[in-house]
């Protein structure tokens, strides 16, 4: 038997920051905590201070966000100026002149009870050709601009496999959930913090001092101050985790253009000498940025190589940024809650940060305190968000290690990596059987290992052999069959124009 529980319920939360971070928390928290009678959500902005004013991409998981929060997907894209996004192409990443897709959702068609990419290394050996996009739906019509939605309740169909998520305008997609939260009755106030206050025997923090004076307290204080990390890091003092050295870059310049080039439903990085370059198409612009590492490249190198490879015509001065690879030790720390940058930041090669917001908010949802916060729950939410740290990490290096270029310092750095252990036995594993190990339902799925570690040139040394209730030649004509079935669908598909023109979700 467990010993009662001695807190009460809270009545009072302080989210501090509105970024994108603070407004995804407002909205799902005033939603999903409406229940609780007489609870007041405060968020505190500083418009002086301003967002880092980056983050346009998302992955799928942000539609069970959405859903959560009861959204209109057309009125959100239309609202945030959005486009659909079917996955990544990685341009000039394995070698120069070589592009791949990591496309969303998964590869072919249900393959009697056996992953299909054992299938199709099969086929491969027996003499097919094809290539690994030829069997996703997501990729082949993102290639093309074409979107509409799956339809996961047909498994015949090749859309029951489609992924999508979103690209949208950072700042407007801020501002729409600030409507929504500000609707469902939270308290916005404008000012900028001089001063937290802490609790003389505890060190919780009992409230915050704006520049006029006002003072905000609160019982759960959630900080989203982005990198200043302004409660966690600055006032409890949780350390920093520096992973500088397997993600050495550590400044952006993002620069948004008019629109041009071709049109894709993807997000394009392409890698450059001493980091890689972001495009981002939205409706009405495309989002670009360098990620780069300082210690190979200087700001105006990175500057001018970004604005010599941009499709359209500059809408901005560079916004210049810097940040370190790495995570707080802690994301909740006595009754403060990190969420967004100041909890950790992993570069967005895989577009993750706004995923680990709304992570965050459903592991803060699962583990919601009482006035006592109890330790054991506690330490399990940050547990579970250091694995995903850890996760997004060796996903990302997978980019980076399983390169062949050797063209610049950066790119030897980066391919002479060690890589850590749980990306060390995935790709032994790979490489000696063809089997992709996914552990603790972290964040990327076999079909995302997949399509990395082969767009990446890693070459699997075998298929599993149970797949044997088909022989080879009836292999081959299963996997022809499922190419043509995908790329007749993405055919009939209608393009991204049309689809937001019929959805009414054009601008
Ligand atoms: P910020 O946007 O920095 O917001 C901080 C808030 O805190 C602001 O409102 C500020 O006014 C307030 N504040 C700070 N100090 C005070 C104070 N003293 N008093 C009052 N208020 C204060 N994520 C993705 O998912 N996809 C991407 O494609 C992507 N691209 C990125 C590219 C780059 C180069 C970078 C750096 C990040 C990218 N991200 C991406 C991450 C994404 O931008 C952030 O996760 C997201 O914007 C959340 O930021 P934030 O709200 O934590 O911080």
């Amino acid at each position: 038997m467990t010993a009662a529980k001695t807190g009460k319920p809270i009545q009072s939360i302080t989210i501090v920051g509105g970024g994108t971070a603070g407004w995804m928390t407002a909205a799902a928290l005033s939603r999903l905590l409406s229940g609780i009678p007489g609870l007041s959500i405060k968020l505190i902005e500083s418009e002086a201070i301003g967002t880092v004013g980056v983050g346009e991409a998302t992955i799928p998981q942000i539609n069970s966000f959405n859903t959560l929060l009861g959204i209109n997907e057309h009125e959100f894209v239309r609202e945030t100026h959005a486009t659909y996004k079917l996955g990544i192409e990685f341009v000039d990443w394995t070698r120069l002149g070589h592009s791949y897709v990591h496309p969303f959702g998964s590869f072919g068609l249900d393959m009697y009870g056996i992953e299909f990419h054992h299938y199709w290394h099969r086929g491969l050996a027996a003499g097919d050709s094809s290539g690994l996009n030829d069997y996703s739906i997501s990729g082949m019509a993102g290639k093309l601009d074409k979107f509409m939605h799956p339809q996961h309740n047909n498994p015949k169909s090749a859309l029951s496999k489609l992924g999508y998520a979103f690209q949208f305008d950072a700042g407007l997609y801020a501002k729409y959930l600030r409507r929504m939260a500000e609707t469902a009755g939270v308290e916005r106030i404008e000012g900028k913090i001089v001063h937290v206050a802490q609790h003389s025997d505890t060190g919780f923090v009992t409230h915050v001092k704006l520049d006029d004076e006002t003072e905000i307290g609160g019982e759960l204080f959630i900080d989203c101050t982005g990198f200043r990390s302004l409660l966690l890091g600055e006032v409890l003092g949780v350390g920093f985790e520096d992973w500088s050295k397997w993600l050495p870059c550590d400044r952006a310049v993002a620069i948004p253009c008019s629109l041009g080039g071709k049109n894709e439903a993807l997000t394009r990085s392409t890698a450059r000498p001493a980091g890689w370059q972001w495009r981002i198409p939205l409706q009405h612009r495309l989002g670009n940025g360098h990620v780069y590492s300082s210690a190979h490249m200087s700001q105006d190198e990175a500057t001018d190589l970004l604005v010599a490879n941009l499709d359209g015509a500059p809408l901005a001065d560079p916004n210049h940024l810097r940040f370190t690879a790495g995570y707080r030790h802690k994301a909740w720390d006595k009754n403060v809650v990190a969420l967004g940058l100041s909890a950790g930041f992993l570069e967005p090669l895989e577009s993750t940060t706004i995923h680990m917001v709304q992570t965050g908010i459903a592991r803060l949802m699962t583990f919601f305190p009482t006035t006592d916060f109890s330790a054991p729950e506690i330490a399990h939410f940050n547990k579970q968000n250091v694995q995903d740290y850890v996760d997004i990490r060796d996903f990302l290096l997978l980019h980076y290690t399983a390169t062949e270029r050797d063209d610049s310092e950066f790119w030897n750095y980066c391919r002479n990596l060690e890589p850590p252990s749980g990306l060390a036995d995935k790709l032994e594993m790979f490489r000696s059987s063809g089997r992709i190990i996914r552990e603790h339902n972290e964040l990327f799925t076999e079909a995302s290992w997949l399509a990395v570690m082969t767009g990446q040139g890693i070459k699997p040394g075998g298929w599993n052999t149970a797949n044997s209730v088909i022989d080879d030649a009836e292999t081959l004509k299963r996997l022809a069959h499922i190419r043509h079935v995908v790329s007749s669908t993405v055919q009939q598909m209608p393009s991204q124009a049309e689809f937001l023109a019929a959805n009414g979700s054009a601008i």
